[in-house]
């Protein structure tokens, strides 16, 4: 079977490394922008306080990647923050493809964005605040470049514990990143390249950006408890479905993922991308498994079904 890989582009160091914004349209305040002059008040509150939801749809050649399921997640946590959107679920996709359209990407990374805002009388009571949407598209970025994806990711465990789900709910994607970036801070002094950080009660939860996978036995196994339901981690349990493999949620001990036959870690940003050591131990003798190679590859085939994508009209 010949593996399609996403040809990564590194367009996220590349302009990191010029200081460049990346090439991009956003949309605020009902006008379409360049990237560069999208900026929110330093009052809204989803700068102040972190209130604000969001979510992140994929563009692979020209076709969104299950934008409806992202749809339905970020309209779920708007309804939970008791915000209200000033416009319909049709608007929304169709403000999502034209800044796609008008940046010309036919790979994109595209987030949709609710703000908390601020009042007009800087009022303390959230109830006030004037609720704001932004929406942006940007060049495809992922979580694991090209060397990664093809020899698999290093990963550390992070002492850190992500912020329980009674306190955050982790079903309303949200920026409270605290826990994530430092377990991020602690991975780069261990060597390794990313993170896994813990749940309440010390089990695997997630990663900055991405849900974990564990095969066993020919089993899949990804935390139930304390992280957000990925798209692409659902994806992976309809993919399993369709090809008959065994996939539960269920908790992960560090014991258990280091003795996985295989593990990956699951994000829009990127994908399916395999994991070959963590800490100090290598994943099945450190090479991607063909449990994950095989999944990659349907991965990637289905953003051609059009039962899985939605096709942009560019100008
Ligand atoms: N977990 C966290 C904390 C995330 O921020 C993300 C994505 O940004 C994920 C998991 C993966 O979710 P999805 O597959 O929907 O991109």
């Amino acid at each position: 079977m010949t593996q399609i890989l996403p040809v990564l582009p590194a367009v996220n160091e590349h302009y990191v490394d010029r200081g460049l914004y990346p090439h991009g349209v956003a949309f605020m305040d009902g006008q379409y922008l360049p990237m560069s002059e999208a900026k929110i008040s330093v009052l809204d509150w989803g700068f102040l306080h972190s209130d604000a939801t969001y979510d992140t749809v994929h563009v692979w050649n020209g076709k969104f990647f299950r934008l409806d399921l992202h749809l339905d997640r970020f309209f779920r946590g708007v309804e939970r923050l008791r915000m209200k959107l000033p416009y319909d679920r049709e608007k929304i996709k169709s403000v999502l493809g034209n800044c796609v359209a008008l940046s010309g990407h036919r790979s994109a990374y595209v987030e949709m964005i609710c703000t908390r805002g601020s009042s007009p009388t800087f009022s303390r009571d959230p109830r006030h605040a004037e609720n704001r949407f932004i929406a942006f598209a940007a060049p495809f970025g992922s979580v694991a470049n090209k060397e990664q994806l093809e020899r698999g990711l290093h990963v550390a465990i992070s002492e850190t514990v992500r912020i329980p789900p009674n306190s955050v709910d982790p079903a309303i994607k949200n920026y409270h990143w605290l826990d994530l970036v430092k377990g991020l801070f602690d991975a780069y002094e261990k060597g390794a390249e990313t993170a896994l950080i813990l749940d309440t009660n010390g089990h695997i939860a997630e990663g900055p950006g991405f849900n974990v996978f564990v095969v066993k036995d020919g089993s899949l196994r990804t935390p139930a408890f304390g992280v957000l339901p990925g798209i692409t981690r659902r994806t992976v349990f309809d993919l399993c479905a369709e090809i008959g493999l065994p996939a539960t949620a269920a908790d992960i001990s560090r014991i258990e993922i280091k003795g996985a036959d295989e593990v990956f870690i699951t994000s829009t940003a990127g994908g399916i991308m395999p994991v070959t050591r963590i800490d100090d131990t290598a994943i099945a003798n450190g090479r991607v498994g063909s449990v994950t190679r095989r999944l990659m590859n349907i991965y990637w085939q289905k953003h051609d079904d059009p039962a899985w994508s939605t096709a942009i009209i560019y100008p």
